[in-house]
């Protein structure tokens, strides 16, 4: 009888029971990056086998993220489902298999999960099954086969991200939808302020609300900044209070329309990562808004999740991290009481080369430019995207240095002054 009170007891509340009722629900970070950094998964493909040749890592990736604050982990799906797997040259579906792969990333957030009465999130992402124009039904066929191993592990509830098409992104929600699992759905695009077919974000919130979603958000492809101006766009279609949005939010925050237009995209975006400075702002604006479940992309690490969880510890009844133990808040708090924390977001990043040709806008999936193949990117193929036509343009730097002398002599000290 008391073994099953204290059961009953530690089960955690559902996300939209949570998200219902005002609660700041926590996700987590970004796996793909910090385990390829890291050594454990490849770049280019990005597919995250490494679940089953390394599930130590990945297991202490998530304790990393549930000790930081995180109340829900995502499995490490992203890029897992099964046309994927196969996509350019990967071998992860010969090797190992889509259900495999699934099942054992389900495994991992679990069992840490568990540790810390988190929930468990099963995700999917974009997939070249879409990319190549294959139409509704061998989408959702193919989102299914992911969504039934997480349904079998009994995940808490499902999330699609990343998608920078919205008629994808209504399909992924329309496989998870059949599972009877809470969803959420996030669109990729934010500095667009349309999906990549020009449809409106406004539009894509209220196309997703009716394919099912229960949760609308942004993630990836853009900063912290875009990702806030592009939920305030989403919102103006609701009449209701907006208590449901993810905010996955990615790492580099620039003037452009996307990061991927750098050319040091991806394996050279630490000049461009965030600072927990920035995400402290950041959850206090997401807050702000009515945003309640506040996560992490691409480079976010388990400090950037900690920053938003001691940025809203009084709004989530004075509750604090594990990680912050070993913290304390004097960092934050010096940092405030130096002002430090007024510095635009990123305003120490460097200026990067940018490719000579813009990839994806005005296309529609099918076209030569999206097509998708199980055999690996050839020479050629490199060629026509143009990066091996980037120019140098160190002479950026000097931007960079006139900007910090501005805001020195505008300030009265000198914004990378962080002694
Ligand atoms: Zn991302």
């Amino acid at each position: 009888m008391v073994s099953f009170y204290c059961f009953a007891s530690l089960q955690p509340k559902g996300i939209l029971e949570r998200l219902d009722a005002g609660e700041v629900v926590i996700g987590d970070g970004g796996y793909v990056f910090a385990l390829e950094k890291r050594g454990y998964m490849k770049a280019g493909p990005f597919t995250p086998e490494c679940v089953v040749e390394f599930p130590d890592v990945v297991r202490q990736l998530h304790r990393e993220f549930l000790r930081s604050g995180s109340d829900c982990l995502q499995t490490f799906t992203f890029y897992a489902s099964e046309d994927k797997l196969e996509n350019r040259g990967a071998e992860a579906a010969a090797k190992y298999g889509v259900e495999a792969i699934n099942d054992a990333a389900c495994k991992l957030a679990r069992e840490v999960a568990d540790e810390g009465g988190a929930l468990v999130i099963g995700g999917v992402s974009p997939t070249p099954t879409f990319m190549n124009g294959l139409g509704r039904e061998a989408c959702i066929a193919n989102f299914k086969k992911q969504v039934d191993v997480f349904v079998k592990n009994d995940v808490d509830f499902l999330l699609g991200e990343t998608f920078v098409h919205c008629q994808e992104a209504e399909w992924a929600t329309e496989a998870c939808k059949a599972s009877g699992k809470p969803v959420a759905m996030c669109i990729g695009v934010a500095s667009l302020k349309t999906d990549y077919t020009g449809i409106p974000l406004e539009e894509c919130a209220v196309r997703l609300a009716k394919a099912g979603a229960d949760i609308i958000g942004v993630n990836c492809i853009s900063g912290p900044i875009e990702c806030l101006e592009a939920i305030k766009l989403m919102k103006k279609r609701f009449r209701r209070s907006w208590n449901q949005e993810a905010l996955d939010d990615s790492t580099p925050r620039d003037e452009s329309e996307s990061n991927m237009k750098f050319a040091s995209y991806v394996k050279a975006m630490e000049p461009r990562t965030v600072t927990r400075w920035d995400i402290h702002k950041f959850s206090r604006e997401a807050y702000d808004l009515g945003i309640r479940f506040i996560g992490g992309c691409c480079g976010f690490e388990a400090y950037h999740i900690r920053a938003i969880a001691e940025e809203l510890s009084k709004e989530r009844g004075g509750k604090l991290p594990p990680a912050s133990e070993k913290h304390g808040l004097w960092g934050a708090k010096r940092a405030k009481s130096t002002g430090r924390t007024s510095f635009p977001p990123l305003v120490v990043r460097t200026v990067g080369a940018f490719s000579p040709k813009q990839p994806h806008f005005d296309l529609i999936p099918g076209h030569d430019d999206f097509r998708q193949q199980t055999e690996m990117t050839t020479e050629e193929e490199v060629k026509k995207t143009g990066w091996t036509k980037i120019k140098d343009v160190s002479w950026l730097w000097l931007r960079l240095v006139i900007m910090q002398m501005f805001f020195k002599y505008m300030n009265g000290r000198s914004c990378v002054d962080l002694k």
